[in-house]
């Protein structure tokens, strides 16, 4: 048998020549196959019953097409995915993006995150992640329900409460989920509330749903602060992004009195030296769907910044909630260089893979997406246990259920780290090893499938 570096490397190789072209995708695997040595090293059996080899293969992938006539009378056609990638804990569960980025590659590796983030959840789901090259921004009410019904169309015979449950993800917020529910609902002749998380709190969804990628990535990094000692009360904080995610983020960060000072878009970045003024910033994304630049009309102190990085304020902590690759190698110099403690993933690989050797390489506290940011399908999956049960739970037992899952997620990754990176604080081999074992151990047990 070849040594575990050699079998990781083997798997890699045929990965590139299989999945060509699709870097985000090689990118999220080898991110989390160069963590696996020691694991594999542990556990010879892994290696016998090629349990690479079958991670990095979706179990299915569904892509169709989308048609759509926009309020001219014109017709679109974009394209849809779901990557039903591995269902050994669960039924496949994550998110659906719409945003014109979206290619298989995107999808696959969100996919393939997706797998190692739910298994660390221990709520019982599968990995799974779909979506569509559909820019939402700037179509009218009608043409993102129409939209929304041609996709679920599409998508309807792959899904269900125990095969595949969709939620949101960019561009997929209450209002997609509703339109998607209805489709769904009208084409299986079933309210069956339990297809797809993110549902209105009268028909199927739960208390803090909206607020929990958000809330439970302020958890996740107060626990890494704890081990140092340290708390949020007092600290500086630069967030990226400006949707469901940086808005929770900063309203349980002032919460806990720590300072938020910059968010950011497509239309640029905004730092706000008095701390983000968030009923402002709730009224301009939540009610009018504007932009950042919005916000620095109604708050003259604030500057509006097109050119340079978000990554430049000096911090304490920074809590990047956009989108992959908005965090490079540089960017992670100049925060280590002004001092940043820490740095917990909102968004789905925001760091780039220089930017992870930087930290990596560093004392930073570092928080993956797969761990931070795990909050959300967590209370996806609470979301499901209601729907089963036909309850709805109050806010303070959806918060605190939501607390103890990232606390248990957080020590998780201490162990996992302790055992196979010989220290308490590498997160990036903690959360990889803790999330791969579970799903490892039980395609072990479900035979070769
Ligand atoms: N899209 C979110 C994620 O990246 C949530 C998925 C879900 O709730 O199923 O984890």
């Amino acid at each position: 048998m070849s040594t575990a570096s050699e079998y990781i490397e083997s798997v890699l190789e045929g990965l590139k020549v299989r999945n060509p072209g699709e870097l985000e995708f090689q990118e999220a695997v080898v991110g989390v196959l160069d963590s696996l040595a020691p694991v594999l090293e542990q556990h010879p059996e892994y290696q016998e019953a090629a349990i690479l080899e079958r991670i990095v293969e979706p179990e299915r992938a569904v892509h169709f097409r989308v048609p759509w006539v926009d309020d001219e009378g014109k017709t679109h056609v974009n394209r849809g995915y779901r990557f039903q990638f591995n269902s050994a804990l669960g039924p496949y569960k994550g998110g659906l993006r719409f945003h014109p980025t979206v290619s298989a590659s995107i999808v696959k590796f969100l996919g393939f995150e997706q797998i190692f983030k739910n298994a660390l959840t221990g709520q019982q789901i599968g990995g799974g992640k779909g979506g569509a090259d559909f820019d939402p921004h700037g179509r009218s009410d009608q043409e993102i329900m129409r939209f929304c019904q041609s996709f679920m169309t599409g998508l309807f015979r792959h899904i269900g409460h125990f095969t595949d449950i969709p939620a949101g993800d960019i561009g997929v917020g209450g209002r997609e989920i509703g339109y998607l529910f209805g489709q769904y609902k009208k084409l299986a002749n079933g309210f069956e509330a339990g297809v797809l998380t993110g549902k209105g709190l009268d028909w199927g969804g739960s208390l803090i749903r909206t607020e929990a990628t958000g809330y439970g990535l302020v958890a996740f990094t107060r626990e890494m602060l704890k081990t140092r000692g340290e708390d949020f009360e007092g600290q500086t904080v630069s967030v990226s992004g400006s949707g469901n995610v940086a808005i929770y983020s900063i309203e349980k960060l002032q919460q806990l009195g720590a300072k938020p000072v910059t968010i950011s878009d497509s239309s640029g970045w905004v730092y706000d030296a008095d701390g983000i003024d968030l009923e402002l910033l709730k009224d301009i994304k939540e009610v009018k769907r504007g932009r950042v630049a919005d916000y620095v009309a109604a708050r003259p102190n604030a500057e509006l910044h097109t050119d340079g990085s978000i990554w430049s304020v000096p911090v304490d902590v920074a809590l990047p909630c956009a989108t992959q690759h908005e965090l490079n190698g540089e960017d992670a110099r100049t925060l280590i260089k002004n001092g940043v403690k820490a740095v917990g993933e909102g968004a789905n690989m925001p760091t780039d893979a220089e930017g992870v050797e930087v930290f990596e390489a560093s004392d930073v506290l570092y928080g993956p997406g797969k761990a931070a940011n795990a909050g959300g399908v967590a209370v996806s999956a609470l979301e499901m246990q209601q729907n089963s049960a036909r309850q709805s739970w109050t806010r303070e037992d959806v918060a605190q259920r939501l607390d103890d899952i990232m606390v248990n997620i957080h020590a998780q990754c201490v162990d996992a780290s302790e055992r196979y990176a010989g220290n308490s604080s590498d997160y990036v081999t903690g959360s990889n090893a803790a999330g791969f074992v579970k799903v490892a151990d039980a395609m072990l047990a479900q035979g070769v499938l």
